[in-house]
């Protein structure tokens, strides 16, 4: 292994000019008008990842994109991974805001400055350039790896599924490594073992056929605005808990190594209130707040609509209301489940003189990957390695051992 940390010492400098030449690629999904920028960014990544020895290709897709590169074939069996990143950046609007021009790299203090230098094209570039010290050393790596770069992931991945059902074959591995999260601090590396799932719906609570004037109506006509806010009131309780019925059924209890972990990020709370503006969390005062921002569902409401909110009064019973609303999972919940057991609980309550209308909105699966993964063990190694201090997840490295301040 040495020969292959030596070449990755030797080549730093280069290393991080080529990174520059990718960040100074303007690929914004979101704007069309820079297609172009996006794809000679991609004509770029295909002909660096060609230069590093790998097989490189632009698969067209009905969207931007996904550039797929592969080690060389070599006859044998062996474990295939795939890892996973994006090429896109967002906007770096609003411009003034830029201490330097966002498509001109720098190096301050040791960190890298421009769009897309942390989300993401730095972390996979980190693993092009592991690959390249490996095949560039005539290095036999012990397995089989397949990156796959998409260019929508900003703007919703909208080709991805498609995209990956058509290449489903090639795409078959035995772990997928997904480095576009971020670690707890830079003296406390970690690996993000799980992710919220999400349901967002819309809620509508339609009334009469026009606003109606509360002096002449008000006690008579129900009012869609007061039954949307009682509604969402019995959604929540005051700590935060959700109180769907069959909501939380399937809630997965946290391991006592997921507990140490989350209590290790506890951080400074009064720090945390003061930045936001606010005067205390929410949540049962024993959870710490990544406890409470990673391990519990939640419900909010995103956004309400009803009535007369301009200048001065108008005293009327509106129409009807509307909320946007949003539902965190955490493992083992179901989207589909969950936005279900909403709907028939919001119908129980719902009186029957106004009407009800449900839409589900995005819906994604929580994900929790088991602390005593194989793949998880090897990461954590890795990880070790390369920031040769312990790592969060690391419980046998870390017992008996002094633990890394954060
Ligand atoms: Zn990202």
């Amino acid at each position: 292994m040495s020969i292959v940390h030596d070449y990755l010492d030797a080549n730093q400098e280069r290393f991080v000019a080529e990174l520059f030449e990718y960040l100074q690629h303007a690929s914004i999904s979101t704007q069309s008008e820079r297609k172009q920028e996006l794809l000679a960014c991609v004509e770029w990544l295909v002909a660096h990842c060609r230069s590093i020895g790998l097989t490189a290709r632009a698969v067209e897709t009905s969207g931007n994109p996904v550039v797929l590169a592969q080690t060389p074939y070599r006859p044998g069996k062996r474990p295939h991974f795939v890892l996973y990143g994006h090429y896109d950046v967002q906007p770096p609007d609003p411009l003034s805001e830029w201490v330097s021009p966002p498509f001109s790299p720098v190096i301050e203090n040791g960190f890298i400055r421009a769009r897309g230098a942390s989300d993401n094209k730095g972390q996979h570039f980190a693993h092009l350039k592991a690959l390249e010290a490996y095949l560039h050393t005539g290095t036999e790596l012990p397995c089989d790896i397949t990156i796959m770069i998409e260019g929508e992931e900003e703007v919703g991945s909208h080709s991805l599924p498609t995209f990956l059902a058509a290449h489903k074959a090639e795409l078959a591995c035995s772990a997928l490594v997904i480095s576009d999260t971020t670690i707890p601090a830079i003296n406390l590396p970690g690996i993000t073992c799980a992710l919220r799932g999400l349901v967002s719906a819309e809620i509508h609570v339609i009334g009469p056929n026009r606003d109606l004037h509360s002096g002449i109506y008000g006690g008579a006509v129900e009012n869609p605005a007061m039954v949307l806010c009682q509604l969402l009131a019995r959604c929540r309780d005051e700590i935060g808990d959700v109180l769907i019925p069959s909501f939380n059924d399937t809630v997965r209890e946290l391991s006592s190594e997921e507990q140490a972990d989350l209590a290790r990020l506890g951080g400074d709370e009064t720090a945390f209130c003061q930045k936001l503006g606010v005067t205390g969390t929410l949540g049962l005062p024993t959870l710490n707040v990544p406890m409470k921002t990673t391990a519990k569902p939640t419900f909010e409401v995103n956004g309400l609509a009803a009535g007369y909110a301009g200048e001065g009064i108008k005293t009327i019973i509106p129409s009807s209301a509307v909320a946007k609303i949003s539902m965190r999972l955490v493992a083992d919940q179901h989207p589909k489940t969950a936005f279900n057991a909403l709907e028939n609980y919001l119908r129980s309550l719902c009186p029957a003189n106004v009407r009800l209308e449900i839409a589900a909105g995005f819906l994604a699966a929580p994900y929790s990957l088991d602390s005593t993964n194989p793949y998880l063990s090897a990461a954590i190694s890795a990880l070790r390695v390369a920031f040769i201090i312990p790592v969060l997840n690391d419980h046998k490295s870390l017992s008996g051992s002094p633990r890394v301040d954060s």
